[in-house]
């Protein structure tokens, strides 16, 4: 399931995927998928874009229900990209290497073994 969290990129809230999801919505990345189709019809960079894109944004919203216009914002609503939860308030920390979570403050508590 695709948690929607406050995303501070796009300054409002959005669903994000989990890793496997988001292999859904980009098998391989979307300038490769770009590529490939522009091999394969001969299509403009443009048209390319728009038809990759709708491909992506159509996955994206059958699996959060949400409807995104901008394919190139799906590449990083993505969990992982946002660090463990924090500790304190259990909002992801905005990047996996930061050091203090963005939303109270809390500095981040490492798990060392
Ligand atoms: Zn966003
Ligand atoms: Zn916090």
């Amino acid at each position: 399931m695709a948690i929607t969290m406050c995303c501070w990129r796009c300054n409002a809230d959005r669903p994000l995927l989990t890793d496997e999801e988001y292999q859904q919505v980009f098998r391989v990345s979307f300038m490769e998928q770009i590529r490939k189709y522009r091999e394969e019809t001969g299509m403009g960079l443009r048209q390319a874009q728009t038809d990759v894109g709708a491909a992506a944004l159509a996955t994206y919203e059958r699996i959060t229900g949400f409807k995104e216009n901008n394919p190139f914002a799906l590449y990083h609503h993505r969990l992982s990209l946002y660090g463990p939860p924090c500790d304190k308030c259990g909002k992801p920390l905005r990047t996996p290497a930061a050091n203090f979570c963005a939303a109270c403050s809390a500095p981040r508590r490492h798990a060392n073994v």
